[in-house]
């Protein structure tokens, strides 16, 4: 069985040093036991966080053991009398091949799934904290402007597409023409600004000129920046995430601009809420499921997927989706179906 052992702790992007690629030999399920083979294995942003012992929302993966992650898999030997051999599941058994599980937490997916991978992001943990900080927290309104970043990725795609479906104009931020390209003629945005263009500001003011009513927060950095001068009176931000921030080992450069921000906030009454998807909604979850099945079924909503199918190469799909090489929702493919 082959795993990804969390050795030590990164200090920037993950290395080779940090995360090691190792083998271990199988343990067989016990009674009330499944054995699970990973088919997909999801990578996201917060497993840096999980990487380092910083103070955060949930505890830091422990030095020697095996990195976390939602994986799709299939039973393949099952001691347990609700789980046939073959069938899929939705799982949390980490950067490895196989994996033991007593059955809590996992969801079912069914015994030929059409989609099995869909699980790990437009309908599972990345597409319900799109829904969830757009409309619970974000509050779209017909005719209001919406901007998200990492607009091409699975959070900010499904952000956009939904306040489309909701009446709003939307304006995403991307990095590169390609991914700008896709925003606007297959996902429907209005416009779409590269933020690694020299006149990123100016652009963006140019596409939001009736300002911005909702800015969903996927990075900060320099992205932030550009939007604060932007945001109308009573906009709200969902803070969903920082990603540029995630590698870094220094503090942004200066000078120090929180008193502005805190001045910018209280003069236009902006709504700023941060939210961490399973702790503040699990409950909503039958919703979000319902409706994006539906916007699925209807062609309302598209769905990009960034396939890494090579395991060996799991730690550079990680580092390249932090730094944006990603196009789409990164999922590596561990083994065959
Ligand atoms: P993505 O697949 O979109 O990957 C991250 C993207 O961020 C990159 O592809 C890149 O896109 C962009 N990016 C990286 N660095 C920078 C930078 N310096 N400036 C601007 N953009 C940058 O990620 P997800 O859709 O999975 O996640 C999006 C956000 O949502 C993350 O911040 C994540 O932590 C957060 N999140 C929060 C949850 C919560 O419960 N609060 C749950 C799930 C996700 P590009 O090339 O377009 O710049």
């Amino acid at each position: 069985n082959r795993q990804y052992i969390l050795e030590s702790r990164p200090t920037g992007p993950a290395t080779e040093n940090n995360l090691v690629l190792k083998t271990s030999t199988l343990a067989s399920p016990k009674q009330g036991e499944v054995l699970l083979r990973t088919i997909y294995l999801s990578l996201d942003p917060y497993m840096r966080g999980r990487m380092s012992d910083a103070e955060s929302y949930a505890d830091p993966v422990e030095v020697g053991d095996v990195m976390v992650g939602a994986t799709v898999c299939q039973v393949e030997q099952s001691e347990h009398p609700d789980y046939k051999v073959g069938e899929w599941v939705l799982a949390y058994t980490g950067w490895q091949e196989y994996a033991i599980s007593n059955t809590e937490g996992l969801m079912k997916l069914g015994e030929s799934p059409d989609t099995p991978s869909y699980a790990l992001g437009i309908l599972g943990m990345p597409g319900f904290t799109a829904y969830m900080g757009l409309l619970d927290i974000g509050e779209p309104k017909a005719g209001e402007t919406v901007v998200v970043a990492a607009a091409t990725g699975p959070v900010g795609a499904t952000v956009g597409q939904i306040a489309k479906l909701k009446g709003c104009k939307v304006v995403g931020i991307a990095g590169g023409s390609q991914k700008c390209k896709h925003a606007i003629e297959n996902l429907g945005f209005d416009a779409c600004i590269d933020h690694k263009a020299d006149n990123f500001e100016e652009q963006l003011k140019d596409a939001c000129d009736q300002g911005i009513d909702v800015y969903y927060e996927n990075v900060g950095g320099h992205v932030l920046d550009a939007v604060l001068p932007l945001l109308n009176t009573k906009a709200r931000i969902p803070l969903c995430g920082l990603v540029s921030q995630y590698n870094a080992t220094e503090l942004p450069p200066g000078p120090d601009r929180l008193s502005m921000l805190m001045g910018l906030i209280l003069r236009k009454r902006i709504k700023v809420q941060g939210f961490i998807i399973f702790d503040d909604y699990s409950d909503r979850y039958g919703e979000f499921a319902q409706d994006m099945q539906q916007w699925l079924n209807d062609g309302k909503i598209k769905y990009k997927e960034h396939l890494e199918t090579d395991f060996e190469n799991t730690l550079n799909a990680f580092n390249a989706m932090l730094n944006g090489e990603n196009f789409g929702k990164t999922v590596v493919q561990v083994q065959q179906p």
